[in-house]
């Protein structure tokens, strides 16, 4: 067991503040081009970092800085005749790191298969040793909805020596997990439904079976594999478990109940879990998800899981059990959850803005990154008294502190509970919620919404009509302008994956548009 995951809550902090330190020192402030110069204009001496109190003054990291030039978020040290590849302003190889991989080259160590097949001079096995460290090999852009990709990049060692840790975590099971419930076992199959693409969701299913070995087939998603086609695939071949988008989960698995309503597959007793990535669960979304899963004859205790991740994070971690906390790792992250206003910590179990900070990694990296991400239900940092671990955990629900809240004809509203009213709502089968101007020309117009809608057929349009605007109401207390039937839900559903693929576009903001 590793003893690292078992220390005491506070003497574990102090070792992850530690190897944080170090790492600054070491690798960010003479290898990251955008924070030495960021440091350095600020009169910063890292040198001088002792405590949390000196690191809190070092600046946070936006989405803003680092789309303007993600080149400049990647360690990258100078070589010796190589000097004038780097664009950038950075420090020339520390010594020790040089005879380190001249050791290596030397010894072969860590074995290097290459050399049984390829010929290679000492100087060219010291190149190898540089470029296993330094050079990205691995790329993941982010499914934003701004559609301006922006790419995290990892290097081999990233992925031979901080990946595989983080991988098994998803072993994590509480002790206590309810009687009757199925468990994780390493002979279960797993069916990934994330689209196949250069996103975080999609990679880390599949580094996550390399690593950890289990079995899982990887769909490359709806556009590779149609839907109905991969539940025909799902049933016969009988796969314990799913992963997926949550809002493409849902479209998924209304569509494997009309499968099941039409006779096209039988029950599927041995589908036991969902492991859901990309977007927030909510818990009404959960009990929602839920109840269609029992009536496809899934498994009694059918399992939901969460997950929490990022391209800038460059991973995503799960909440091992209903409700008990999104698991995250502290020895390859220091984790931080802020005041949105003062910026300082808040007190355990308060909302704040997480900001993270990488520790050990190569490649693509940050300090105080600042997430944008509203945890509501706060951050845990103790012994876990589910699983046992101590392991900072965070509580949903999440949501952005600057984007899910928008003001429409002058009430604050929470998107997420918007969107939560309507597809919630019975009868409803697709959707679509477009907030526009009255006039679209005169940003002084009034604000409308407009819901469009495609019904499945359970309910009179009428009757899903009156349950919709009381629901609207009851969620928001504002009223629809309008609420559209369409006859093709097929379209809806296209419209809402055809900006990223990956996230539907439940809700079209269209008043900044004009
Ligand atoms: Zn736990």
């Amino acid at each position: 067991m590793n003893q690292y995951f078992k220390l005491s809550p506070d003497r574990q902090r102090e070792e992850s503040f530690k190897r944080l330190m170090a790492y600054i020192r070491e690798y960010v402030y003479p290898y990251h081009p955008y924070l030495r110069g960021a440091y350095r204009g600020l009169g910063i001496d890292v040198g001088k970092i002792k405590s949390y109190d000196d690191f809190s003054k070092l600046p946070f990291i936006t989405k803003k800085e680092y789309r303007k030039d993600p080149r400049a978020f990647i360690l990258q040290p100078k070589f010796p005749t190589q000097e004038s590849l780097i664009p950038y302003d950075t420090a020339m190889i520390n010594k020790g790191l040089l005879l380190k991989y001249a050791l290596q080259a030397g010894l072969n160590l860590p074995r290097d298969r290459v050399n049984e097949f390829k010929d290679m001079g000492f100087k060219e096995k010291v190149t190898r040793r540089i470029v296993h460290e330094w050079f990205p090999i691995h790329f993941h852009a982010s499914a934003g909805s701004t559609g301006d990709p922006t790419p995290a990049v990892y290097t081999y060692r990233d992925i031979k020596k901080v990946l595989p840790e983080m991988a098994n975590i998803v072993w994590i099971e509480p002790k206590d997990i309810p009687e009757g419930s199925p468990r994780a076992a390493f002979n279960k199959i797993n069916f990934n439904t994330f689209p196949g693409a250069p996103h975080l969701a999609f990679f880390q299913a599949v580094l996550t079976k390399l690593f950890v070995g289990a079995s899982s087939f990887d769909s490359f998603g709806g556009k590779v594999i149609p839907t109905d086609q991969q539940i025909r695939i799902f049933a016969s071949g009988k796969f314990n478990a799913i992963t997926s988008v949550p809002s493409y989960f849902v479209y998924w698995l209304r569509k494997a109940v009309e499968m099941r309503e039409k006779g096209e597959i039988g029950d599927m007793p041995f589908f036991e879990g969902a492991l859901l990535g990309a977007e927030g669960v909510t818990p009404e979304l959960k009990a929602y998800l839920l109840s269609l899963t029992k009536k496809i004859g899934a498994h009694p205790k059918f399992r939901i899981i969460a997950s929490y991740g990022s391209t800038e994070l460059k991973w995503a971690f799960i909440e091992p059990d209903y409700d008990c906390g999104i698991h995250l790792d502290p020895r390859f992250y220091f984790w931080e959850l802020l005041d949105p206003e003062t910026k300082k910590p808040v007190k355990q179990g308060d909302p704040g803005i997480l900001v993270f900070s990488h520790i050990g990694w190569r490649g693509t990296v940050f300090v105080r990154y600042w997430t944008g991400d509203l945890i509501k239900g706060g951050l845990f940092y103790d012994r876990c008294p589910r699983c046992g671990f101590t392991l900072p955990r965070l509580y949903a629900p999440i949501v952005r502190y600057d984007k899910d809240f928008t003001k429409i004809k002058g009430t604050k509203v929470l998107i997420p509970d918007l969107v939560t009213a309507v597809r919630d709502t019975k009868g409803v089968s697709s959707f679509q919620i477009i907030i526009d101007k009255k006039v679209p020309d005169d940003p002084f117009s009034m604000d409308v919404i407009k819901i469009r809608v495609s019904a499945d057929r359970s309910m009179s349009e009428g009757a899903i009509k009156e349950s919709l605007s009381h629901r609207i109401k009851a969620f928001i207390e504002l009223t629809a302008d309008e609420i559209i039937f369409e006859k093709d839900e097929k379209a809806i559903e296209t419209e809402l994956f055809a900006k990223t693929g990956i996230k539907a576009e439940y809700v079209i903001d269209r008043r900044q548009e004009h």
